[in-house]
């Protein structure tokens, strides 16, 4: 039961294989058998999840099943869910209960799919391997000794053992491709504005998208249906007629121009997964496609930018945790500015702290303009590689993650080292595009992931590219041992 896809748990749920209970129950016992050894999920609340199945089974049986009713979703805990604890992987939230669901766990509810539970990240989304988090590191199923990505590790890592059969994820700089690269997985992250945002923490609000993390691109299209469309409750939300991403999936993609960017292959990149990148190539030249070289001249600047324009935003959206509201308040102060100084000071880790530092620098009247505003900049001419480049080609593919899964510790006393794990990523989130990562091989046993980035509402696209070379190899079907 753990290997099926997406269609058909739905299908098993329809002809009533089993009941939503009961897939739940599995999933739940398997949670139980191995969640310990990965650490993945933050919160489990068996009673809840089994309650929402029940419900499901009631609305499968009056015949009013929508594609994923009945089937366990766990949820990235960076998405506020009603009644559950929502920490977004930090101690300053570890108190709080959601009063209030997201719009992403809205849609979900609605279609009465069940919340497996909520996943563990980077703290507040910051991070490339999971080692942030104040609920502990995440283990990659793949090698226990190796990190799964950040900063969605637990979606990634929860998908990778089958403790679920699909999660949720954000992506800020990375943050979907690069987990479901070091694991294994397919994930997507949307267009700018196509997935609401309410009711999703915010770390930096430009940039952060929410998206799917599964075992296929059919899969994450069924995701994307339930999650995007358009939402008033988010005024970057786009208003653009919903689309059917399992349709076209199949489409042959002869004649495409896929688009090859110099800039990602260099310097950087372990020699091992560009040889892997180029063997997906040569399937892509198989399957009819053509191969155009492109470049993105200004790639190398993306993580520069990047680290002031997302730190600045996070600074100014964390200035919300003082303690006085919600969420974490010291215990003992003095008056007012001691408490706010005490709860930040306690409540927040390290890597928040240095963001918020390099963030409000940034901002200060003194620095703005060098900073700040030539960060901005530069982000334009980002964007505009890409508007450049699509002009020559349909999509653009390249590796997704420098390497494949590195030790824990490895990179967590050198921010430099970890912010490069986002090279090949960052620059799709500054210009607001699609982009999606796809196993492709394994190194020594890890997997590698290759990446897709499209032009602005080009899912459906991506997603059937992705399918056609799912349909012609087995990456996707590997999954790691020790978790039959
Ligand atoms: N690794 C990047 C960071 O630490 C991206 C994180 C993300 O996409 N949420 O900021």
């Amino acid at each position: 039961m753990e290997k099926l896809s997406l269609r058909e748990l739905s299908e098993g749920l329809k002809a009533r294989k089993f009941s939503s209970v009961e897939l739940t129950q599995f999933f739940l016992d398997r949670l139980e058998k191995y969640n310990l050894s990965i650490n993945a999920f933050i919160s489990i609340d068996k009673d809840k999840s089994l309650a929402m199945a029940s419900r499901s089974d009631s609305i499968i049986k009056e015949g009013k099943q929508d594609y994923l009713t009945g089937v366990p979703i766990a949820q990235k805990d960076i998405f506020c869910a009603e009644g559950w604890k929502t920490t977004c992987g930090s101690k300053m939230l570890d108190n709080f209960i959601s009063p209030y669901d997201a719009t992403v766990i809205r849609k979900f509810n609605e279609i009465s799919a069940v919340n497996l539970g909520k996943t563990n990240m980077d703290e507040f989304a910051m991070g490339s391997s999971n080692e942030t988090s104040y609920y502990g590191n995440v283990k990659n199923p793949w090698n226990i000794k190796n990190v799964p990505g950040g900063s969605s590790g637990g979606s990634a890592a929860a998908v990778a053992a089958m403790l679920a059969p699909a999660a949720t994820a954000t992506d800020t700089g990375g943050s979907i491709r690069q987990p479901a690269s070091l694991c294994g997985l397919t994930g997507l992250k949307p267009t700018y504005g196509l997935v609401s945002r309410y009711g999703m923490i915010a770390f930096a609000s430009s940039l952060d998208q929410a998206g799917p993390m599964c075992h296929s691109a059919e899969d994450c299209a069924a995701m994307l249906n339930v999650m995007s469309g358009h939402d008033s409750k988010d005024s970057t939300s786009i208003e653009r007629e919903k689309e059917n991403y399992l349709n076209g999936i199949k489409d042959p993609i002869k004649g495409l121009k896929i688009g090859i960017p110099k800039e990602f292959f260099s310097e950087g990149l372990d020699p091992d997964v560009e040889k892997i990148i180029e063997q997906g190539i040569n399937e892509y030249k198989k399957l009819g496609a053509e191969i155009v070289d492109i470049s993105l001249p200004n790639n190398h600047l993306s993580i520069p930018v990047y680290y002031v324009i997302a730190p600045a935003e996070a600074s100014s959206n964390l200035s919300r945790y003082d303690g006085v509201r919600y969420g974490y308040r010291t215990k003992e102060y003095d008056d007012l500015m001691d408490m706010y100084c005490k709860t930040r000071e306690e409540g927040f880790g390290d890597e928040v702290k240095r963001r918020i530092m390099i963030g409000t620098y940034v901002l200060s009247a003194g620095y703005y303009d060098a900073y700040y505003l030539k960060a901005q900049k530069i982000r334009r001419l980002i964007s505009e590689d890409f508007s450049k480049a699509f002009k020559k080609c349909d999509v653009i593919l390249g590796p997704s993650a420098p390497s494949v899964a590195f030790p824990i510790g490895d990179k967590k006393e050198d921010p430099l080292k970890m912010y490069m794990q986002d090279v090949y990523t960052i620059s799709t989130n500054l210009a607001g595009l699609p982009g999606l990562s796809m196993p492709a091989g394994l190194i020594n046993n890890l997997p590698v992931g290759m990446q897709l980035i499209g032009n602005y509402f080009s899912e459906a696209k991506l997603l059937n590219i992705a399918n056609v070379f799912q349909m012609n190899t087995d990456w996707h079907r590997l999954s790691p041992k020790g978790f039959e």
